[in-house]
């Protein structure tokens, strides 16, 4: 039986051939370490487990700290998905699900029905954009929940939103993506169904998915797209562009050199893994730094001070969102602290958007 994570969804369904080019289908998390930490620490505070203060300065299961930027992080993403008089409401949400051809496994961050409307949120901590349009991990986490839960559910609209609360991005740190639910139905969930009943071994590179594909580095496709790329980006442009063509030409140096940058990467962590296993690669050794100095495990200031009667803690104050988050638990408006706090605006960033999703988020604005 073929067997595929929902986080590998984005990459099966753009290129069904990449399950045949071996390397692991196993799921992982975006945002690596640090991100399986905030998704936990965002779990527990959403599900009412543990307050911030309780949860700074612990592990998470992977081992990794809870820090204070993780808290801040997560604060507004679980004031977001709270909904109240949900018929369904569940965070880290199992919705796998198997046919007698396939099987699908997903965990939802969170997950909630309410009325005839089906919410999916994910929380995404690492800086490379993600966006909620078209994101096959997303489609099938709500196929999956229909799957599993959904039998006599009637789903009119589903909304999809990835909370991205790190990068800057000009549709906002949280950005939703709507579809009805017969959409999912008839169009995504059947593509799922026939990409995992049956993959075809046809490549199709792309920045979006070759980016974290464990077959990168040994991948016809993607070698003769960075060739290709690199044909691109030589080409002499000496002429003024138009106005009209200065996005498109964005757009095409933008997708050569993702596909450069994919490739390079993947050929410095196999460089880098065969030097330490002895290869000779002519023209590169690897070096080695150490990193500034951290604490002793298991160590705390009044340990120290004992030891040396140096006084090393800090007193911080908590953010302003982590302060919205706690004045909200004492039932002080939020909106005191919005009075005491502000917001620097940043340098405008070049960010690609879409015309109907720009035109939307301005709609929303007014
Ligand atoms: S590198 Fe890209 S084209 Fe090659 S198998 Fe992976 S996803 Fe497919």
């Amino acid at each position: 039986m073929f067997e595929a994570d929902a986080t590998v969804l984005p990459r099966l369904m753009n290129c069904n051939g990449s399950h045949a080019m071996g390397g692991a289908l196993a799921p992982f998390i975006s945002g690596g370490d640090e991100g399986e930490a905030a998704r936990y620490a965002a779990a527990i505070l959403a599900s009412g487990q543990a307050t911030s203060q309780q949860l700074r300065g612990t592990k998470a299961p992977n081992g990794f700290f809870i820090t204070d930027e993780i808290l801040e992080n997560v604060a507004e993403y679980v004031l977001a998905i709270k909904q109240d008089n949900a018929a369904f409401n569940a965070v880290w949400c199992d919705v796998s699900f198997a046919t007698d051809r396939f099987k699908l496994t997903g965990i939802a961050d969170h997950i909630s029905f309410v009325g005839a409307t089906l919410y999916i949120d994910k929380l995404v901590f690492g800086w490379g954009i993600v966006e909620p349009k078209d994101n096959w991990e997303l489609l099938a986490l709500a196929y999956g929940w229909l799957q599993r839960y959904g039998a006599n559910a009637v789903v009119e609209t589903i909304v999809m939103t990835i909370h991205q609360p790190r990068p800057s991005h000009v549709l906002g740190r949280q950005r939703e993506w709507i579809i009805e639910g017969k959409d999912l139905l008839n169009r995504y969930g059947r593509s799922i169904s026939e990409v995992l009943s049956a993959p075809s071994k046809t490549l199709r590179t792309g920045a979006a998915w070759c980016r974290k594909c464990p077959a990168l580095k040994r991948c016809p496709a993607a070698r003769e797209a960075a060739m290709n790329a690199v044909d691109v980006a030589s080409q002499a442009q000496n002429e003024v562009l138009p106005d009209e063509m200065l996005g498109q030409e964005l757009d095409a140096l933008q997708a050569a050199s993702a596909a450069i940058e994919n490739r390079l990467k993947a050929l410095q962590d196999d460089a880098t893994y065969r030097l330490k296993n002895g290869a000779v690669i002519s023209n590169y050794s690897l070096g080695s730094e150490e990193t500034a100095r951290k604490w002793n495990e298991g160590l705390d200031p009044s340990f120290i001070k004992m030891l040396t009667g140096l006084d090393v803690s800090v007193t911080k104050m908590i953010t302003p969102t982590q302060a919205k988050a706690l004045a909200k638990q004492n039932g002080i408006a939020p909106a005191v602290i919005d009075g005491l706090s502000r917001r620097d605006s940043k340098a405008p960033k070049l960010t690609r958007v879409s015309a109907n999703d720009l035109a939307k988020h301005k709609m929303k604005g007014n």
